[in-house]
């Protein structure tokens, strides 16, 4: 008999909802108690506190982490965010998720996520260089191109990736672009990395639109989030003939039934930082833009924000899930039991950004640089073989779209940690 861990360093209501869904997955695939624990829990976690020397003079600690969920399979993988609401318990069920995620699509990594509590809206763009070398100058002796490899998340971009590599290098002598992925392409960036996870999250809505005998071309999407994911899945769902009817982003959404300017918004944005006051539409609520009667909702912020409050008075047809954890247990339960929305989980849906993170790395360790057509192509076939297995697991066992991903991720992992067996 395994004996549980209580985990009270994790605590939050995030990381409960991914145990929640690991629980679930590991009953429906009988997962022996031996290895439950092994596989759930994360492997460890570094805490650092940042100072940063901010314009005024004044200096300002900033609390990060990093949680390496999975170790087993090869290197950790995983994005760092940088959010004013990051707890170390969502950076642990972020890490677990990626764990399953990669698994899932058969990459030979395990899962991390690294996040900072800040607001980088509030820093200027040197305290933000300042915050970006420190916190990767902290993880020097935790991370390495075949132990952990982040990438961006909320929050985070090329730049600051750049930044990461270049103090990583610095510290060890010489030039290491495979430490962190998601890079500017002057430092070993990937072709096709920027638009990956939302061009990812778009091929995966045709094909399910495909199977679900809907013309993309009479598709309506509603997006929450305008950030990479956001903007980037909005642009290639237009360029397959979809009508992108809002979006939004922390500030608040828009809604034009028309159809909205998306060149036009991302001019905005690039200028503004925000979509607050874009006059392509009408305003509306990020919470009236989930319930906007729609053929694709694309929630691509943050978690939690499909609930048992509103899961009920959803009104699209397919749910595809770009951001990690945007669907409640409670939600999840209501849509299952309402059988009129197609769900495409997380780990599914939003793996693009991954693969080709995979790639990049591959190129670094190489030295050898694909071109965009081979990026993509190989991109979606990784996606094809990886939705093919999900859909086989769902029609064999009779599982939700979500615990048919969610038992072939864990269960590749925990198949891994019982071949390697357990050190005396
Ligand atoms: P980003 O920082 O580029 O964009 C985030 C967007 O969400 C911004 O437009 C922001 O304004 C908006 N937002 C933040 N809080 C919001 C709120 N409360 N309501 C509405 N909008 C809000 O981040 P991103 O990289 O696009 O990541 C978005 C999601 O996709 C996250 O869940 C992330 O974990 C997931 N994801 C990202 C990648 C990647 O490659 N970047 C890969 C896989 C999954």
């Amino acid at each position: 008999m395994s004996k549980a861990i209580v985990s009270s360093l994790y605590d939050s209501e995030v990381f409960k909802m991914a145990c929640r869904q690991f629980d679930k997955a590991a009953d429906a695939i009988n997962l022996p108690d031996a290895l439950r624990d092994r596989t759930k829990y994360p492997r460890r976690c570094l805490a650092v506190a940042l100072p940063v020397k901010r314009a005024d003079g004044s200096v300002t600690v900033f609390e990060g982490y990093r949680v390496q969920h999975n170790l087993s399979t090869g290197p950790s993988k995983g994005g760092i965010r940088f959010h004013q609401h990051v707890t170390l318990g969502e950076v642990a069920a972020l890490a677990m998720w990626m764990s399953w995620k990669c698994s899932l699509v058969g990459l030979p990594y395990g899962g991390a996520k690294g996040g900072v509590i800040v607001d980088p809206n509030q820093l200027t763009e040197n305290e933000l260089e300042h915050l970006s070398r420190r916190y990767m100058q902290e993880m020097v002796n935790f991370i390495g191109p075949h132990t952990d490899v982040p990438a961006p998340d909320v929050g985070t971009n090329e730049k600051i990736m750049g930044w990461m590599m270049d103090t990583y290098s610095n510290h060890v002598g010489h030039v290491v672009p495979a430490v962190v992925t998601g890079k500017p392409i002057s430092l070993g960036g990937s072709q096709g990395r920027r638009e990956a996870t939302g061009a990812g999250v778009a091929y995966l809505v045709k094909k399910y639109l495909e199977d679900l005998k809907i013309p993309i071309t009479k598709a309506t999407v509603a997006i929450q989030g305008f950030g990479n994911v956001g903007s980037e899945t909005a642009l290639a769902l237009a360029g397959y003939g979809a009508k992108i009817i809002a979006i939004s982003d922390y500030t608040g959404g828009i809604h034009n039934p028309k159809g909205i300017d998306l060149k036009k918004a991302l001019t905005y944005v690039q200028y503004q930082k925000v979509l607050r006051d874009f006059d392509g539409g009408e305003p509306i609520s990020n919470e009236t833009l989930l319930e906007l009667k729609c053929t694709v909702l694309v929630p691509a912020a943050l978690e939690r924000v499909i609930t048992e409050k509103n899961a009920s008075k959803l009104r699209c047809r397919l749910l595809a899930e770009a951001a990690n954890g945007p669907t409640t247990n409670a939600a999840d339960r209501i849509i299952e039991d309402r059988g009129d929305i197609e769900l495409i989980p997380d780990v599914l849906c939003n793996s693009g950004g991954v693969v080709v993170s995979y790639f990049e790395w591959l190129q670094n360790l190489s030295s050898f640089y694909w071109g965009r057509d081979e990026v993509i192509t190989k991109l979606f076939a990784i996606l094809d073989k990886a939705k093919d297995s999900v859909e086989y697991q769902m029609r064999k066992f009779k599982f939700s779209r979500r615990l048919a991903a969610l038992t072939l991720g864990i269960q590749r992992v925990a198949d891994a940690k019982q071949s390697r067996g357990l050190f005396p």
